[in-house]
Order: structure tokens, then sequence, then C-alpha cells
């Protein structure tokens, strides 16, 4: 990542703004504004003969929340009133290359949008739906898909009920629900969780154990 960020040569500390962040970790919002709160004085002490860092501690305009910044002057470019970042903490969550495409793209928007409950929810129920279809639960209502899921053991009983709370929120707005049409930050949230988890649960870990299988297979006998 290279990500600059100025810095004040006197002290050595990063600058009061921190900007190019695609989005924020915390609220998703684009190119996020952030103002320091915190910042080492020089290199952060260390004794373990690691690249010497400045760290600073950044507030999102946005949402109030705190990122950790940390970098360094990269080669040649000490004296510059330039940064180097080589690390943000948290990241911000990426998808994973392992679920199929159509639902990788509902889950990386649904993070992208958490900002927008309502939106963020629907998203959230479509990467659901297709990570269904992708493992062939492609006829019929997602009601049905879930139940039908349930019943060939590929969802466990509290999935399944999990699943079917993330369809009841992406109804809501979707279809502007007269009594509760909008959905919480908190449960957007946790139905992108749940998006998340069973990405994980269908896909991420099968694939992650096949390649593990592939490399103990094709490993070369011990002498
Ligand atoms: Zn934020």
């Amino acid at each position: 990542m290279k990500i600059k960020v100025e810095y004040d040569k006197s002290g050595y500390q990063m600058g009061l703004q921190f900007t190019g962040l695609k989005r924020c970790p915390h609220c998703s919002i684009a190119s996020p504004n952030y103002w320091r709160v915190w910042a080492t004085t020089g290199y952060s002490p260390h004794t373990d003969n690691s690249a010497d860092r400045l760290w600073g501690a950044y507030h999102c305009r946005s949402c109030g929340s705190i990122i950790a910044v940390r970098g360094a002057p990269s080669e040649g470019q000490s004296g510059s009133s330039w940064l180097n970042i080589d690390a943000v903490f948290p990241e911000a969550p990426v998808a994973h290359d392992d679920l199929p495409d159509a639902a990788r793209r509902f889950l990386q928007q649904a993070y992208e949008t958490l900002h927008a409950p309502d939106a963020a929810a629907m998203i959230a129920g479509s990467a659901v739906d297709a990570m269904l279809k992708a493992k062939g639960y492609a006829d019929g209502s997602l009601y049905s898909r879930i139940d039908l899921a349930l019943k060939d053991n590929v969802l466990t009983q509290g999935m399944a009920d999990w699943a079917h709370s993330v369809r009841l929120g992406s109804n809501r707005p979707r279809h502007a629900d007269k009594d509760s049409p909008h959905v919480l930050e908190e449960e957007a949230r946790q139905s992108v969780d749940f998006a998340e988890a069973l990405g994980n649960f269908l896909f991420v870990l099968t694939a992650r154990i096949e390649r593990g299988i592939v490399a103990a297979t094709t490993k070369s006998p011990e002498a």
C-alpha cells in the first residue's frame, strides 16, 4: 500500500489530517477524512531490530471511529514531508476470492454500504441467495430454498434460522414494509456478518481444506 501522509519534520510526527483510504473500515463511507487524535513523536521505541516506524491514531469525521496508522519514510525519502503508510488497522473487509463470483460481488457491496443499513441488508440477502444458488438451490423462493438446504444438511438448524432472519431483514426495505420499513444499523451488520459466515462455511473453508489435502498428498514422502 502506498498511501502518503504528511508529517512534521521537526517532530517526526504524523500530520493532522489523513486521507487516501478508499473507504472507512468502520462505516465504509467513501474517501473518508481522518483527523489525528494521537501520534508518536519520533519513532516508536523498540528493541527487536525491526524497522523504525511512526504510529498515529485518527478518527473518522463521518463515524467517529478510530483507526491506527503505521508508516515510515521509504528509502531515499528522508527529509520529505510525505510518509509511506504500510499498514492501517483495522483493514477494510474484502470478500474472499474463494466465493463464487456473484456472491463475492454482493458481499463486497454489502461491506461497502454498511453506512446505508437498508441497502446493506438487502444486498446481504442477495449474497445469501447467490450462495445457495451456487450450491444448486436455484428454484423457488429464498424461503423454500433455505428450508431445502436445511433438509439436505447443507445448513444447520441455527444457520437456517439465521438465514431466515436475514431474508426477513432484506424483505422489509425491499417491500417498504408498512410497519417497519427500515433496518437498524446493528441489524444490517448482523445480516452482513451472516452472509460472510455462510460464505466461509460453504465455500472458503471447503476450498482451503481441498487445497490442504492436495498439498498433503503431493508432498514428497519423508525420508
Ligand atoms: Zn468511518
